[in-house]
Order: structure tokens, then C-alpha cells, then sequence
């Protein structure tokens, strides 16, 4: 379903990804862990076209999204495109990003109203349905500030889900939650990956990607050091950094 070959990125001098390569199968439920600054946001900010790559490729469902191969090098891709690959993939962050002035409803409703055109009673129908799956029915016409930070992150979830994506992208969507908080938001999104949605999730919630990772990715400076199941990076890594990391964080 992703396809992602060779991607390098830098700032300025600085080399964020040296060719990461990575594929995601439809259903897949793929776990990113490594140490701050590694790359993982990065990686997830090229795949939704949010930075642009400096060399290699990303493909969703076959075609090449973001950057295409032009006569020098890399060209940008239209606008349209970009938004269209956007709108099929959802981004849940570790700060909410909730739109402040607006109520609950309002925040989930505001994507297939303004970027779907969808009338806005089917919408709200949609945000119902999905504010009941996050269990926040009861919160739709509340704002942002009366909620907790799992509740927000709900929210942040249930608004990615109206758009319909066919991908969830996870930016360690726990690390800003008080601990007590994070079992509600996990509960959710292994209820999605069980209903079957692709996922990619940076996270270091151990507990999260044994139980539902498909695959864990270990990365550091930039490159993927390790790729396996849950067992193998966990219980069996080959790699000493992917060692020195895991016994930093356990
Ligand atoms: P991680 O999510 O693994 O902590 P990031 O992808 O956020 O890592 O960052 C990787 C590196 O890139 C870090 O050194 C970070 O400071 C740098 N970086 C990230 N975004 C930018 C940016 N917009 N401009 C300059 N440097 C950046
Ligand atoms: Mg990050």
C-alpha cells in the first residue's frame, strides 16, 4: 500500500534521513521506535508530503506522491495532488492540534465539510458515529479546554477518522498524556487496527506494539538499523544500538 525507497531529507546541512526504505501492506500495523531526534517524525512528515524529500520515492497505492522524478531531479507535485494524498491519510500528533474556537463536533466535522464538501448533516451523522466509537458522545458540544488530554487525543483521532483515510499516520500520540490517560487512546487505536487500517505509529508504548504491531522498526540517525516482529526486536535484537536503546527505555 506505502512504498518508501531510498528517501533522504536534510535542513540545511543536516541529514534527518540517510535512504530509508520501508513498505506497508494494506491491514499492516507497523511500529517506529528510536531514540529523540532519529528521524521518526521526519519519516512520517515526508509520507504525508508535510516536508519535502530531497531523493528517493514515496508511493501510496502505486503512485508516486509528493516529489516526482522531474528532468533535474526531484519537482514537486500539484497542489491538488498533495491535498488529495493528504485527505487519504490521517495524522494523529503528539499535540493535538485541535482548533480551539470550535466545539467538539465542530473540530471533527470541519474537514469533510470544508475539504470534502460534504453537506453538513451527512457529516455530522459521520462525527456522531465516530465520536460514539471514541466514546466522546456525550462531549460534542464542549471545546477543546474542557477536556482532558485523552479526550483530546480521542477527538484527534475521530477527526483524522472523518475523512475517511484509507492510512493512519501516529505521532507518538501518548507522550504528552498523563499516564493514567493513555490506556483510553491506545484502546482506540487497537480497536482500528483490529477493523483492519493500515497504521504506521511511532510510539514507545512496549506493551502497544507487542500486542498489536504486525512489524517494529528500530531507527537511529536517520536509517532504519533493524526491522522485525514484535518478538524479534524485542526479545531477540541483533543489532547492539537497537539493545542500547531498549534496555535505555525499559
Ligand atoms: P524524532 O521524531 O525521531 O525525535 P525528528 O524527525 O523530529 O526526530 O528530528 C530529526 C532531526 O531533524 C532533529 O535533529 C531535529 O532537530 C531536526 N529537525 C526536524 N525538523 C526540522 C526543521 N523543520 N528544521 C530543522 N531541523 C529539523
Ligand atoms: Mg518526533
Amino acid at each position: 500500500m506505502l512504498s518508501v525507497y531510498d528517501v533522504h531529507k536534510r535542513f540545511d546541512r543536516l541529514e534527518v534521513l540517510r535512504g530509508v526504505s520501508l513498505d506497508v501492506k494494506k491491514g499492516e500495523v507497523v511500529v517506529v521506535i528510536g531514540p529523540s531526534g532519529s528521524g521518526k517524525s521526519t519519516l512520517l512528515r515526508c509520507i504525508n508530503c508535510l516536508e519535502k524529500i530531497d531523493a528517493g520515492e514515496v508511493r501510496f497505492e502505486e503512485e508516486i506522491v509528493g516529489m516526482l522524478p522531474g528532468k533535474h531531479g526531484l519537482k514537486e507535485d500539484s497542489r491538488k495532488n498533495i491535498a488529495r494524498l493528504r485527505s487519504s491519510m490521517g495524522m494523529v500528533f503528539q499535540q493535538f492540534n485541535l482548533f480551539p474556537h470550535m466545539t467538539v463536533l465542530e473540530n471533527v466535522i470541519e474537514g469533510p465539510v470544508t475539504v470534502k464538501r460534504m453537506n453538513r448533516s451527512e457529516a455530522v451523522a459521520i462525527a456522531d458515529r465516530l465520536l460514539d466509537k471514541v466514546g466522546l458522545q456525550d462531549k460534542r458540544d464542549v471545546y477543546p479546554n474542557q477536556l482532558s488530554g485523552g479526550q483530546k487525543q480521542r477527538v484527534a483521532i475521530a477527526r483524522a477518522l472523518a475523512m475517511e483515510p484509507r492510512m493512519m499516520l501516529f505521532d507518538e500520540p501518548t507522550s504528552a498524556l498523563d499516564p493514567e490517560l493513555v490506556g483510553g487512546v491506545l484502546a482506540v487505536m487497537k480497536e482500528l487496527a483490529e477493523e483492519g487500517m493500515t497504521m504506521i505509529v511511532v510510539t514507545h508504548e512496549m506493551g502497544f506494539a507487542r500486542e498489536v504491531g504486525d512489524r517494529v522498526i528500530f531507527m537511529d540517525e536517520g536509517k532504519i538499523v533493524e526491522s522485525g516482529s514484535p518478538e524479534e526486536i524485542f526479545s531477540r535484537p541483533c543489532e547492539e544500538r537497537t539493545r542500547c536503546f531498549l534496555n535505555s527505555i525499559l
